[in-house]
């Protein structure tokens, strides 16, 4: 199979609209992607259609939702190669690593040790914090090369035997680094220690086997991945689900309530209190259907080469500063302009119809690492094609005009 970047493109309504009189080049889909049209669809037919609430009805309308919600959950299994029960909807990635150190942390003690890194996002920081800041667990960071690499030896060195958890981002959302997890997970089991993998930006350009990788949990959201808002995932193997106290309490989670005791249901229910986001499980369902009607690989190349065209384009400009230079990296670039705010970077880029992130990216510590305050952002996706990486080298050096 081949891509076809302009078939794609006609998928999503809004990649047609203008932006400041300019044709819309979005390069902001490491924060958020745009939706196709099998996305929107499914939404709307599920509410035109057949909607109601899942799992406690007994009437068509009912049965007919929760199948398509537990179908949702069926295909996010078989797109990371989990089993049915190791799929947790959540309202986001950053509730999943909540949930997970939450459950985790309740086994701790003072002086047990988490493994972190510099490049995590704040959702893969904050969560851990708590810990330190409730039970007196040490936090740990791998260090980050000037190149933006992940310092595995480093990190290895940081595990040790009071290491309980060793958590990290698959792909990095600031340096666009892809992590050799396979060798963090490796050594963490060596030392019995469970491994968390923060995907929300891996799982967007690769495919993710949780069972070739053996790790032990892995989360995304499901906006980043052409889906809805108001979703995430949680993988937990099996038996770490199953070890993993329930986070939050309401109904749908439980065995049974009496005034003196309650049960809980087994997992993933277990972890879905209330009434879950029913219809954004249904639209990420079907962005991954969609998704699966595609050749990831050559998507994969695709970006690659709007980022090596980009990386041309501005090869001479000596105003220019690239953070995250890790060979094999995703197509995000990092940057800042000489003399120039990032926030005023992304605004005149605005003008010419180009959207990018600028501030700290959720990421502070990292900025911190590479001697900077903010940084300006362009995250290239599936949809974005050759002329708009061009479009954004020529508006990117007009827009630096304004500061030299
Ligand atoms: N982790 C990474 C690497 C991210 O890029 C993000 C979002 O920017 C998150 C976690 C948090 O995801 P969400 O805000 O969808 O919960």
């Amino acid at each position: 199979m081949a891509f076809d970047v302009e078939q794609a493109r006609a998928d999503f309504p809004i990649l047609s609209r203008q932006v400041n009189g300019k044709p819309l080049v979005y390069l902001d889909s490491a924060a958020s992607a745009q939706k196709p049209r099998a996305v929107i669809e499914a939404m709307s037919r599920a509410m035109e259609h057949s909607y109601a609430n899942v799992h406690r009805g007994l009437h068509t309308l009912a049965n007919e939702t929760t199948d398509a919600y537990e179908a949702a959950r069926r295909a996010v299994a078989r797109f990371v190669n989990a089993g049915e029960g190791e799929i947790v909807f959540t309202k986001g990635g950053t509730e999943a690593i909540n949930l997970v150190a939450a459950g985790l942390g309740a086994a701790m003690a003072p002086g047990d040790e988490v493994v972190l890194t510099e490049m995590e996002h704040h959702a893969n920081i904050v969560p851990w914090h708590f810990l330190r800041e409730r039970r007196g667990v040490v936090l740990k960071f791998a260090p980050v090369t000037d190149d933006g690499r992940l310092d595995l030896e480093g990190l290895q060195a940081l595990i040790g035997p009071r290491t309980k958890v060793v958590a990290l981002t698959h792909m990095s959302n600031v340096l666009g680094t892809i992590n050799p997890v396979a060798e963090v997970i490796e050594a963490a089991h060596a030392a019995g220690a469970k491994v968390l993998l923060d995907g929300c930006q891996a799982i967007v350009h690769q495919a993710v086997d949780v069972k070739a990788l053996d790790v032990d949990f892995y989360v995304f959201s499901g906006h980043k991945l052409y889906g809805p808002t108001g979703i995430g995932i949680l993988y937990g193997k099996a038996a770490e689900l199953a070890a993993l106290p329930p986070y939050q309490g309401g109904g749908e989670m439980i065995g049974e309530v009496a005034l003196e005791k309650i049960t809980y249901a087994d997992p993933p229910h277990r972890f879905e209190a209330g009434t879950p986001p029913i219809l954004e499980a249904i639209g990420l369902g079907a962005a991954i259907e969609w998704l699966n009607g595609l050749d990831r690989a050559a998507i994969a190349a695709h970006e690659a080469r709007l980022y090596a065209r980009v990386r041309e384009g501005l090869a001479g400009a000596n105003w220019l500063k690239v953070i995250g230079e890790a060979p094999g990296k995703g197509a995000i670039l990092s940057f800042t302009v000489d003399g120039a705010h990032a926030h005023d970077v992304a605004q005149i880029l605005d003008r010419y119809g180009v959207a990018v992130r600028a501030g700290t990216h959720c990421a502070e510590p990292l900025m911190r690492r590479f001697g900077v305050t903010s940084s300006a952002r362009a995250s290239f996706a599936l949809y974005n094609t050759e002329g708009e990486a061009d479009a954004f080298v020529d508006a990117l050096t007009r827009t630096q005009a304004f500061f030299a």
